[in-house]
């Protein structure tokens, strides 16, 4: 059903009034993690003052350390709906828990999967029952036929909005965080009819390789961009190495209207 021969046109996935798949390519823009309503209403309104159409949040943390800042949970949640509310931006954040899917359906316009959890098949029956779009990141170790398998789980279970995100994977690199693999937006514009956007941030880990990378993306094709903005990345609670400005955000979205003209 992921494939393209199950379907030869693209398929456009909408979330509210931005549609991803079309031929306007729809910038993702937030913090990591939702820390509090003066952090994500400050980056919300200046990220959609530099164009981005969607709000990004996280209120549940899948950290590496279980010592880490794990997420407000449900304040979280409600921060993020309140703060998309204000600005008009659709929301979009992560579920990591089965128990949790109905709940933030309730409160996101997306709901995202995380690279941890892209072969979390129990999570990915749930999502497929909902009726809210799904943004699938690349697990950190999956091949494109098992990322595409796991799009298969949502699809064949009912929910067709499905948006796929590469999020880089882990190489023998250690100077990045990941490896973004810019390969996969042609490739699975070949292999399959569903859009592809890109998370430079994940990605690279260093917010100097976000906009190079993000600019690369466009020019490779990607129908959108997922990108982490924080107000004050050196006080973040989570990735501020890897967060832009809102100012150097508004510098890189005037150079991405240049490269979008041209591909
Ligand atoms: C995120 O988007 O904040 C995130 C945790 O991403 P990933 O699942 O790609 O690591
Ligand atoms: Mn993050």
């Amino acid at each position: 059903l992921a494939s393209r021969e199950f379907r030869r046109e693209d398929t456009q996935v909408a979330v509210k009034n931005v549609i991803f798949g079309a031929k306007e390519i729809p910038v993702i823009a937030g913090p990591c993690a939702v820390e509090s309503y003066e952090q994500l209403h400050q980056t919300a309104i200046a990220v959609k003052q530099a164009g981005a159409r969607m709000l990004r949040g996280g209120a549940y943390k899948p950290r590496t350390s279980p010592y880490s800042f794990q997420g407000l949970e449900k304040e979280g949640l409600e921060i993020l709906q309140a703060v998309g509310r204000e600005t008009g931006l659709p929301v979009i954040t992560e579920v990591t828990d089965t128990r949790a899917v109905e709940l933030v359906a309730d409160y996101a316009d997306m709901l995202q999967i995380g690279a941890r959890n892209m072969q979390n098949f129990a999570l990915l029956k749930e999502v497929a029952q909902i009726k809210k779009p799904v943004l699938l990141k690349r697990g950190v170790s999956a091949t494109v036929e098992e990322w595409l398998m796991a799009a298969e789980y949502i699809m064949v279970g009912g929910n067709e909005a499905v948006v796929l995100c590469e999020r880089g994977i882990r190489s023998f690199e250690t100077y990045t965080r990941n490896t973004l693999d810019l390969s996969v937006v042609p490739l699975i514009k070949h292999l399959s009819h569903f859009p592809i956007i890109v998370d430079p941030s994940h990605g690279t880990g260093k917010w100097r390789l976000v906009g190079p990378m993000a600019k690369a993306a466009v020019a490779a094709g990607a129908d959108g961009l997922l990108i982490e903005v924080h107000p004050w990345p050196e006080d973040a609670l989570s990735d501020g190495p890897q967060s832009l400005t809102p100012a150097n955000f508004n510098q890189l979205m005037q150079e991405l209207a240049d490269i979008a003209q041209a591909v």
